[in-house]
């Protein structure tokens, strides 16, 4: 069954008939990039990815900090002009997580760590313009067309839609992981230099269209690689190049993203901090104003006496 295996793949492409669209261009950056896997079928791939990966974790809703994760992603959503998406905004109750991802189809899951790194909302802005530039930059589908010999194939991308339990448990995270949720299950499928600095400059680019002043892109990366300067790396730093290296490439950008910016930039203060280390710092799943709602299901942390009314603004 094996030596037909890459006949089987190229008949696949042929026939649905992805020639003709295997080579593409990224947006922003013009890259032409060349990909086995049709768009339809990477989004079916998201949207199942998307299901099992919420499956296990806790979602942080109906707060200030999920409507603002919606707010945002909506801005950017629109900034980005994606007709065959279905966008989706999760928050993810982990508060030592530094990560976000957008998988193909525009399912958005940002990680609550990563609140007090990104500290407003212009650096929420940058970071989701960040992953939705890899998943509309096919990035995903790039990285799966280079799994797909230890997949098995092509035939795999259809099991993992249909029927799962053929597959070896790391196969089906290593189409998890390529969707772009890698570490949440354990598999790390690093971006390549190139698709990270590509998904720099397209976020600088939504967050500019969105309003948002893309300046923070840099501030941001400060304070991602200060996130990592204690305890551990974050997984949105692990796999990324070095800051200065994308720094660098997004002051080369940063002319046309200012143009941008200038005819769209929002009458408010979208750089005001909202997120401090503080407000995560603990096992309290506090938000950012703590409406006092009693989150903890043991109460075990409970602060001895007095009202603990938000009056200091963190
Ligand atoms: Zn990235």
């Amino acid at each position: 069954m094996r030596a037909p295996l890459l006949k089987k793949v190229l008949a696949l492409a042929l026939l649905t008939s992805t020639i003709g669209t295997a080579v593409a261009k990224v947006p922003v950056t013009g890259r032409r990039q060349f990909n086995l896997i049709p768009d339809a079928l990477m989004r079916q791939l998201g949207e199942a990815s998307y299901k099992s990966t919420l499956a296990d974790v806790k979602i942080s809703s109906g707060n200030e900090n999920s409507q603002a994760i919606k707010s945002v992603g909506q801005a950017i959503a629109k900034a980005a002009n994606q007709k065959s998406y279905d966008w989706e905004f999760k928050l993810i109750q982990e508060n030592d997580t530094i990560n976000a991802w957008c998988m193909p189809g525009g399912k958005i899951a940002v990680y609550t760590g990563l609140l007090p790194v990104v500290q407003n909302e212009a650096g929420l802005a940058f970071v989701m313009g960040h992953e939705v530039g890899h998943a509309t930059a096919h990035h995903g589908a790039e990285r799966l067309s280079q799994q797909l010999a230890v997949l098995g194939g092509m035939g795999a991308l259809y099991l993992y839609l249909d029927n799962k339990s053929e597959m070896s448990n790391e196969q089906k995270a290593i189409v998890v992981a390529a969707m772009g949720a890698g570490a949440q299950v354990g598999v790390i499928l690093p971006f390549s230099r190139l698709h990270e600095k590509e998904a720099d400059v397209i976020g600088m680019m939504y967050m500019a269209k969105a309003g948002y002043p893309p300046s923070e892109s840099i501030d941001v990366w400060d304070r991602m690689a200060k996130a990592s300067g204690g305890g551990g790396t974050p997984a949105f730093l692990s796999t990324h190049p070095s800051e200065e290296k994308r720094q660098e490439n997004l002051k080369d950008w940063m002319p046309q993203a200012k143009k941008r910016y200038e005819r769209n930039k929002q009458s408010r203060n979208t750089q005001a901090t909202l997120w401090t280390s503080s407000d995560f710092g603990g096992s309290s799943s506090s938000t950012r104003k703590n409406n006092d709602s009693s989150s903890g299901s043991s109460g075990g942390s409970g602060g001895s006496g007095g009202s603990s009314s938000g009056g200091t603004r963190r």
